[in-house]
């Protein structure tokens, strides 16, 4: 790999720290103002409950002034009943000593309305400022954690900062200039090559540029999206692994009491996948579509095990790894499930790639006895 296209990879990665770092920061603040706005709304809510509570005092007061007046027109009218020298004004004095009284019991009615009313919003006050108490707590903690992560933020931006410096200055002006200009619109400058493929736009190179970045002699880029392009044998090599990972394939047990097959021919159903199982001194037997995983024609019943019941079905045919319970089956209805008819696939696929591997050893579609090449 050219040295420029080492320190390229190296100012990507300080590129992508120093946005990440300062995306973080810019984030920082907003959290704070959440909850400070929260804040603000509990704040309201307890100015809200105070302003209730005096209103309700100043309520009251006018009530006892008022009981208060109606007390002393009282005494007034009976001080003037002892001087009256009608019957009729004596009764019109009493009249209105009684609707005085009728006044007082009503407005002390309405106080006693008021006092009821008074703990209900006690409560409310009370729980107003213990929210306001916790979310103040609350704010200082996330402010103060958010300073300390600003400050290490700051830190290693600084850090990232300096480095990406270093490595600028390692990188020609004219590669550098281009790098800078493809990262501002697609926001990376450098990508991997990977079985031929830019691996950032997922576009096949021609023979030619894919030898060019291989052999690492000159900076080649991306025909589609103008990213500088890199080689990393080690890598390549990684993508070839699961290939090797396929050849230790879990073999199915001879004695399972449930097997499943494939047969390439069916009578008129073409490719089928076969599901073999004993129940006491029964076997049964159910036949799926192979691409559909449509269950074709009605379960078997026969008497024995499957492999002394159902030998017609099992000779030629490739067995597979899968073990459902009856009561799982039973749920599946006409049709197995996706996830059930692809992990037969896998599996089928991977017992094909064997037998590609190790042709003398592994079963094969022809007349063998499977239960030998299970074994
Ligand atoms: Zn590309």
């Amino acid at each position: 790999m050219l040295p420029e296209i080492e320190n390229l990879l190296r100012l990507q990665e300080a590129d992508k720290e120093i946005r990440r770092l300062q995306e973080e920061i810019g984030e920082l603040p907003k959290r704070v103002a959440v909850i400070e706005q929260k804040l603000a709304g509990t704040k309201a809510q307890l100015d809200k409950a105070q302003a209730s509570v005096k209103a309700d005092e100043a309520t009251r007061r006018k009530h006892e002034t008022t009981i208060s007046d109606l007390r002393g027109k009282i005494s007034k009218y009976r001080d003037q009943s002892l001087d009256v020298k009608t019957n009729d004004q004596y009764k019109a004095l009493l009249h209105e000593i009684q609707f005085a009284e009728k006044e007082i019991a009503a407005t002390e009615d309405k106080i006693l309305e008021l006092m009821l009313n008074a703990d209900a919003r006690d409560t409310q006050v009370k729980t107003a400022q213990a929210e306001l108490k916790s979310e103040t707590a609350e704010i200082e903690m996330e402010k103060a954690a958010a300073r300390e992560r600003t400050a290490e933020d700051e830190k290693q931006l600084a850090q990232w900062r300096a480095r990406r410096d270093q490595m600028r200055a390692g990188v020609s002006e004219d590669l550098l200039r281009h790098y800078e200009r493809v990262s501002k619109f697609r926001g990376s400058g450098i990508s991997e090559v990977r079985d031929h493929k830019c691996m950032a736009c997922q576009v096949m190179l021609r023979p030619q540029t894919y030898n060019d970045v291989r052999t690492g002699q000159q900076t080649v880029v991306c025909d589609s999206c103008q990213r500088i392009l890199y080689f990393n044998p080690a890598n390549e090599m990684q993508a070839i692994e699961p290939e090797q990972k396929r050849s230790r394939r879990h073999h199915p047990k001879i004695d399972a009491p449930q097997a499943w097959y494939y047969r390439q021919e069916y009578g008129d159903s073409g490719e089928v996948l076969l599901c073999l199982a004993n129940a006491g001194a029964q076997a049964s037997r159910r036949v799926f579509d192979m691409h559909t995983g449509r269950l074709i024609g009605d379960i078997l019943i026969r008497e024995g095990d499957y492999r002394h019941a159902f030998p017609e079905d099992i000779t030629g045919a490739i067995r597979l790894n899968g073990h459902w319970t009856e009561a799982d089956m039973e749920t599946w209805g006409i049709e197995m499930p996706m996830t059930a008819l692809d992990s037969l696939h896998g599996d089928l696929e991977a017992a094909r790639h064997e037998m590609n591997a190790h042709p003398g050893k592994s079963q094969t579609p022809a007349a063998v006895p499977t239960e030998q090449a299970a074994s």
